[in-house]
């Protein structure tokens, strides 16, 4: 097939996964490896390597790729192409990971953070199509963000900006992979709705998750589902947590749309309330009413479809 078409890549600590994506966003192939253990920086930046030539060799399109564009969950120096840091990736900490791949594929790499390439990838196909100021929230095992604004991402001075996870809820708070203390993602992630449901099972003794050693966000999901007060707490806590931050933004921003993703999002009606709630007492009252709060729509797909637009857009501009 004959069309004009980019190489987009999503990094993460368990999987690695390469697309070839056409300009209308399609995903016309790809393929995925998990991603090597071994902590040694090279093995990773090979995998990366391996995978988007077969990927150019197995996808059916003509000619070469324009550019590939690489998200990555680390924080990223886009303008040089540089991982700064990560919890998950430190092998690459300080590498030039865009040169490493560009020099042995022959293509210009771009890398993003991958919070901020979902949020380009929802801005280009999903839930903020259309809006010019957006603020894009994804929940996992942390808390990661992108802000779009005027119509552009927001990516400040050196790069690294977006990082909502890392807004302070709570001076003296939990210690943050980080290095700071009460981050949001402390107390609003995947990994911090499990602590709070440990947290309140403990003191009770009626709650489906009370004396259970180990259990994920799902399973507070599923109690909470049945009914568990503790569960319910969990998540209402949790969207209190999330809503005082996002109100600092809401004043800050003044956004039209906030997209939640990730999997806790799943649990949209169990926090929601007290989180706009969270919103509605903190912020301004314009900027409060004004902002909408939706669930993002691309899934796991967007930090890939968003490496794939800052492939075109910086490949158009070089
Ligand atoms: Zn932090």
């Amino acid at each position: 097939m004959s069309k004009e078409y980019v190489l987009a890549g999503d990094v993460g600590g368990t999987n690695l996964r390469i697309a070839a994506v056409d300009a209308g966003g399609s995903i016309v192939h790809q393929e995925s490896v998990e991603t090597p253990q071994t902590r040694i920086a090279s093995d990773i930046v090979d995998a990366i390597i391996r995978v988007a030539l077969s990927c150019v060799a197995n996808c059916g399109m003509d000619g070469r790729p324009r550019a590939f564009g690489l998200a990555m969950a680390t924080l990223v120096n886009s303008r040089e192409g540089k991982s700064l840091s990560s919890p998950n990736l430190p092998e690459l900490n300080g590498l030039s990971v865009a040169d490493a791949i560009s020099d042995q594929v022959g293509i210009k790499v771009f890398l993003e953070n991958d919070a901020t390439a979902a949020a380009i990838g929802e801005n280009w196909l999903g839930s903020s199509k259309g809006v010019a100021n957006s603020v894009f929230v994804t929940l996992g095992t942390g808390i990661g963000g992108g802000l779009i604004l005027n119509g552009r991402v927001f990516r400040g001075t050196d790069g690294t900006a977006g990082e909502i996870g890392h807004i302070c809820i709570e001076p003296e708070g939990q210690a943050c992979g980080c290095g700071s203390r009460g981050c949001v993602e402390q107390y609003a992630s995947a990994t911090a709705i499990v602590r709070i449901a440990h947290e309140l099972a403990e003191v009770s003794d009626s709650s489906l998750l009370a004396g259970r050693v180990d259990f994920s966000s799902k399973d507070v999901y599923d109690a909470a589902r049945l009914g568990d007060a503790v569960a319910i707490e969990t998540f209402r806590r949790m969207g209190r947590y999330l809503g005082t931050a996002l109100a600092g933004l809401v004043d800050v921003l003044n956004p039209e749309l906030i997209l939640i993703g990730g999997g806790p999002a799943k649990a949209w009606d169990l926090f929601i309330d007290s989180l706009k709630a969270e919103i509605a007492d903190r912020a301004f009252g314009p900027p409060a009413k004004t902002v909408r709060l939706v669930r993002a729509s691309l899934g796991d797909s967007a930090g890939i479809l968003g490496a794939a637009r800052v492939a075109f857009d910086a490949e158009g501009t070089q």
